[in-house]
């Protein structure tokens, strides 16, 4: 066992007592590649997951510069006012950006971290998005069983972290900007598709006609996509950041979405119908690990690499080799 490593059950008794130091140590166990690491995580998290659940869990997303972190630090304390404990976590599946993104965690949302009622943690690195996924998503459960009850999961990353965010979350925001063009702002008609409520963010200064006939385009286009299972009806606003207006409205409309959830039995049927895929999730990301990692893959593979390119072998019989090669090594 790794040094300055405790217990399962010292991890799990101080998750539950909200004690924020252990928190963070657990998260980074959840983190870490080390495969002794992995056992006790799997034993802290199977430990906590009577407690977690328990939150209202937010996906933010947007381009970068539409104003996430600015956002996040005003509808973070505003929740905080409302007499609630809000953790914010990210997903930046490229290890290259997040290396920059936890030098900038540490000045961005300052002034919320500096509250007690406030836990940020910066993105989890890893090399595959499934497995930054999976890692958010048990420091979710973690945050939960400490007693945070609002999780407000961010994207770092364009592209296809948003759809893993949607899959983690029970409420999509969309933030975007008036004036820039849908193609401009890389938000994809499944991503807008996704959203439960979209933001028009920086509606301040002169900006402020342009958001509001942005609020209305966006309202329309969000008319044509047929109704959601949830039964909501997706809502478009437009939100200051810097001048705090707007701010109040997002929230409201995430405690109506509750509410609406709640009382039709979507809550539950989504975050179950999450679950399940989490597990098929774990599965497919340690298919692949136990496949990559296994003995003389890496020296088969580079063979096979120069085989295919020399029209020896096709790419169709050399992966059924490897793959017939790999079940013959149980
Ligand atoms: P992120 O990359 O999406 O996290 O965006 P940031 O929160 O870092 O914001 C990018 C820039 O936009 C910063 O210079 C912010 O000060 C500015 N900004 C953010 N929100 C607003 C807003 O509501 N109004 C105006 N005018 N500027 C904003």
């Amino acid at each position: 066992k790794p040094k300055n490593r405790l217990s399962a059950q010292a991890y799990i008794d101080g998750v539950l007592a909200g004690d924020r130091v252990i928190l963070s140590r657990a998260i980074t166990i959840i983190e870490s590649n080390l495969e002794s690491d992995k056992t006790l995580a799997k034993d802290v998290i199977q430990g906590i997951l009577p407690a977690s659940g328990n939150s209202i869990r937010i996906g933010i997303t947007g381009v970068p510069g539409v104003g996430k972190s600015t956002f996040i630090e005003v509808f973070g304390k505003h929740i905080i006012n409302q007499g609630y404990k809000v953790a914010i976590l990210s997903i930046d599946p490229s290890s290259q950006r997040s290396k920059g993104s936890i030098l900038g965690d540490k000045t961005r949302m300052e002034a919320l971290s500096n509250l007690e009622n406030a836990y940020i943690r910066p993105s989890a690195s890893g090399d595959t998005l499934g497995g930054v996924a999976n890692k958010t998503a048990e420091s979710m459960l973690l945050c939960e069983a400490a007693g945070y009850d609002i999780i407000l999961i961010e994207t770092v990353g364009v592209g296809q972290s948003e759809t893993a965010v949607h899959g983690m979350t029970d409420f999509f925001l969309l933030l975007m900007l008036a004036g820039a063009g849908d193609e401009l702002q890389g938000i994809k008609k499944g991503i807008m598709e996704m959203a439960d409520m979209v933001v028009i963010n920086k509606a301040d200064g002169d900006n402020v006609r342009m958001s509001e006939m942005a609020r209305l385009q966006y309202q329309n286009a969000l008319h044509i996509f047929p109704q959601s299972e949830s039964g909501w009806e997706p809502v478009v606003t437009k939100a200051s950041s810097t001048k705090n207006t707007g701010i109040d409205r997002v929230w409201d409309e995430v405690v109506k979405y509750k509410q609406l959830v709640t009382d039709n039995g979507y809550f539950i049927k989504n975050r179950n119908h999450q679950k399940i895929h989490w597990m098929y999730n774990n599965i497919n990301e340690e298919l692949k690990h136990m496949f990559y990692a296994s003995e003389n893959m890496a020296s088969t593979l580079s063979v096979l690499e120069k085989a295919i390119i020399s029209s020896e072998i096709s790419p169709i019989k050399a992966a059924q080799d490897i793959i017939e090669t790999f079940k013959k090594s149980f």
